[in-house]
């Protein structure tokens, strides 16, 4: 079995998977959503706090594998550098204390592998990552051969959730709270511009539509903003949120093909993109993979998942050489 630890922003699990048939055995996952909603978004130093008091807690549930632990897996990159190294601290005296070996898990590779928990993988698969801090297509032919095919240039597609829900004082997650005042809201009545709209780069931004959003908020605020005013606008704010990333899915896909495609991320939980991004693929006669809801956002099983394709490489680390990385630049 393989001991996983997920640290990289504001949730602490561990998992333990099966190596032979990669089953999960056990799983849980402390959120620190409610200890951040107050400042509108993740604290850094807080979340690092957090984890130092919740890792321990998990890892006591789960002593009684220790004998069949053969290695441990910690995610190492890309995340806050001060919460990444709580996971990896902890890792690496797993490591030494139980004599195994260590095993860098990148983030990003535990979120497109959440669609392949306790399942084989399935490639050559166009992803669509859309969490807190990324926002990314990428063509994933091999475990080892994932391309980035385009990318954002400012914001992710979650991270502008979170700022709308910050500016309208709804708490943290944002994407979450939008969304469900959105279902209540009017999506035509705000008339937010797509952000790069004429641009032939396939490329995202959210920047533009946060201030596009903002400056409403701010003339609505002359006034007195009404409940039915914050749905119309996280109504049609996600609308253009959506509409962003389905103009420049389908500008790609007028020179490229693929039979299969997933979305992943914590923000592909969003309906709206779901529903978008199934009706295309019906025209394009294309597969659609999503991952269940509970593995996407931040947990320990999609990164356990992964260090089975490093045990089986013999992808190892140590102690002394394993690092933490807050960007990566590349799979
Ligand atoms: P990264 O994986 O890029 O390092 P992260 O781990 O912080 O970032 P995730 O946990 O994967 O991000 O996802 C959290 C993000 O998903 C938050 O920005 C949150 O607002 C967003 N999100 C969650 N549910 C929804 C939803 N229904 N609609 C839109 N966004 C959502
Ligand atoms: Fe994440």
């Amino acid at each position: 079995m393989i001991l996983s630890i997920e640290s990289s922003c504001d949730d602490s699990s561990i998992a333990i998977t099966e190596i032979e048939t990669k089953k999960l055995i056990f799983h849980k996952k402390i959120s620190q959503e409610l200890q951040h909603s107050i400042y509108g978004g993740v604290v850094p130093e807080l979340a690092a706090r957090l984890h130092v008091e919740a890792l321990p807690k998990i890892l006591e549930e789960c002593k009684e594998y220790f004998p069949k632990l053969k290695a441990i897996a910690v995610t190492n990159a890309p995340g806050l550098s001060v919460t990444l190294m709580e996971g990896v601290t902890m890792a690496k005296a797993l490591s030494i204390s139980l004599n195994l070996p260590l095993i860098a898990v990148n983030h990003l590779k535990g979120h497109i592998f959440s669609l392949f928990i306790e399942k084989e993988e399935i490639f050559p698969t166009t992803i669509l990552l859309v969490s807190g801090g990324h926002t990314q297509i990428i063509e994933a032919n091999s475990f080892d051969n994932m391309k980035i095919l385009a990318t954002t240039i400012d914001d992710s597609f979650g991270e502008s959730f979170d700022k709308v829900a910050k500016m309208l004082g709804l708490g943290y997650p944002g994407g979450p709270i939008v969304q469900e005042k959105g279902l209540k809201g009017d999506e035509n009545r705000f008339d937010f511009p797509v952000p790069l709209r004429q641009s032939p780069n396939i490329e995202f931004s959210y920047s533009g539509l946060k201030n596009a959003v903002r400056i409403q908020i701010e003339k609505l605020e002359k006034e007195e903003i009404s409940e039915q005013d914050i749905c119309d606008i996280c109504a049609s704010f996600e609308k253009t949120a959506v509409a962003h990333i389905m103009q420049k899915v389908k500008k790609l896909f007028k020179t490229k093909s693929s039979k299969h495609f997933a979305i992943v991320g914590g923000a592909s939980a969003n309906i709206r993109l779901r529903s978008a991004i199934e009706e295309f693929c019906k025209t394009k006669e294309m597969t659609l993979f999503l991952s269940e809801l509970k593995y996407c956002s931040d947990n320990a099983a999609m990164i356990g998942r992964v260090a089975l394709e490093q045990y089986k490489a013999k992808d190892f680390t140590t102690a002394k050489d394993i690092d933490v990385k807050t960007r990566l630049k590349e799979f």
